[in-house]
């Protein structure tokens, strides 16, 4: 069983100094809330890992004591919060099993340049504790160039959303038993180099984002709107990256726009010319 344990961008639903129709929305029912997205594969296996990991395994009563492997798409502090490395080392149940971490070059020169200039100045930093005991190992891994991992064959693909000039985030493709899912956040409108290596993948689950919702007037370069995420749709279904039988969620969903999750499933409904499933914190595949 898969599930979404956030489906939010970086602001989160409720933002907490936020007073917006969509932010007090979620306040009047905590279930609409959205914690910035992670995706549970399995036990063993999560893509990203952001600041809500303890606090999704409280709302939904989840241990993630079996988790092995733990796939950043990018830096940006929504998808990996370091401070969570801490956990490995707390646990009273576990074994000495580290985790793996696999993230981009440019994401793993992050991690070891920020761990390299606090291992002495502040060794207390749990992230820094976590790698300094070898209870985290990191790999950098390279678009185009697959590896296996937690029983998974995975293509990392490129994106267009920017962390820094070194660093553009990951999009994943799992394949297991022939069996397959797309992992596509952050991203803006997919490259033509992405596109080539993803033909005729014919997905069985594309999980795309469409953080900016109904608006138009802000740019789709390294983030989707609604508009742009049904053009992502054609062109993927064009190149047989899609197809009639692929089940499609959106996520990574902000509060700058003025849909409710209502609403933005009923423009899919209206415009997609298929199934799509917004998704929501807790929504199990
Ligand atoms: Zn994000
Ligand atoms: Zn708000
Ligand atoms: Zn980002």
């Amino acid at each position: 069983m898969m599930r979404f344990l956030g489906t939010g961008a970086a602001d989160v639903i409720p933002c907490p100094l936020c007073s917006c129709p969509l932010c007090e929305d979620a306040r009047r029912d905590p279930s609409r809330g959205r914690f910035r997205s992670m995706f549970l594969l399995d036990d063993e296996n999560l893509i990203d890992c952001g600041p809500e990991f303890a606090a999704a395994g409280i709302r939904f009563g989840l241990s993630f004591e079996k988790l092995k492997n733990v796939y950043i798409t990018h830096t940006h502090e929504d998808h990996l919060d370091l401070s969570n490395a801490g956990f490995v080392r707390n646990s009273r149940t576990r074994s000495d099993v580290p985790v793996e971490v696999y993230l981009s070059e440019a994401g793993y020169d992050y991690v070891m340049t920020m761990f390299e200039a606090a291992k002495d100045r502040f060794p207390s930093l749990e992230g820094v504790r976590g790698i300094l005991q070898d209870r985290i190992h990191l790999h950098a891994v390279r678009a185009g160039t697959a590896f296996s991992a937690g029983g998974y064959s995975i293509l990392p693909v490129n994106t267009t959303h920017r962390v820094s000039p070194q660093e553009t985030a990951l999009n994943y493709r799992f394949e297991k038993d022939g069996w397959s899912l797309l992992y596509a956040c952050d991203t803006g409108m997919y490259l033509p180099e992405s596109l080539e290596l993803l033909e005729n993948s014919h997905l069985d689950c594309l999980i795309l984002e469409g953080t900016w919702g109904s608006r138009t007037d802000k740019s789709t370069a390294t983030h989707m709107n609604a508009y742009s995420f049904l053009e992502q749709l054609e062109i993927f279904s064009a190149r047989g990256i899609i197809d009639a039988h692929t089940a499609v969620y959106l996520s990574h969903v902000n509060h700058m726009h003025t849909w409710t999750h209502e609403q933005y499933q009923a423009f899919m409904d209206e415009h997609a010319g298929r199934k799509v499933t917004v998704a929501y914190d807790g929504l199990e595949i």
